[in-house]
């Protein structure tokens, strides 16, 4: 196999057993040596659960994103489309309009046609 560190093909399989350390059996652990000292650990894991991993990571960044965004981008009344700058309200007479609530409002549109 090839080896990233010395560029030579001496990277070598040297282990190979289920991973006790795990909770899942299914788990292979793979150690690969080089003469150049170069060493790595790859874990074989089955497609079940590769893609429950994946699917919750991606869940997890969603979160994230989401926990994020709304306190990044938080969008006031005056950014929204339908915002009156001249009388100071809202065109489609919505009475709550002003400060903060455009982070409620179903009909918020930006500059670009953007809904929240
Ligand atoms: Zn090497």
């Amino acid at each position: 196999m090839f080896c990233p560190s010395c560029k030579t093909y001496r990277l070598k399989l040297v282990d190979s057993h289920k991973s006790f350390q795990s909770l899942s059996e299914d788990i292979q652990r793979r150690q690969y040596r080089c003469p150049c000292r170069y060493a790595k650990t790859v874990y074989v894991v089955p497609q079940e659960l590769l893609q429950e991993y994946k699917e919750l990571k991606s869940k997890a960044e969603q979160i994230v994103r989401l926990l994020t965004d709304s306190t990044q981008t938080l969008k006031d009344c005056s950014s929204c489309s339908f915002w009156d700058h001249n009388a100071v309200k809202c065109d489609l007479g919505l009475p709550e309009a002003g400060g903060t609530f455009a982070e409620e409002c179903s009909s918020y549109l930006d500059k670009n046609g953007g809904h929240l």
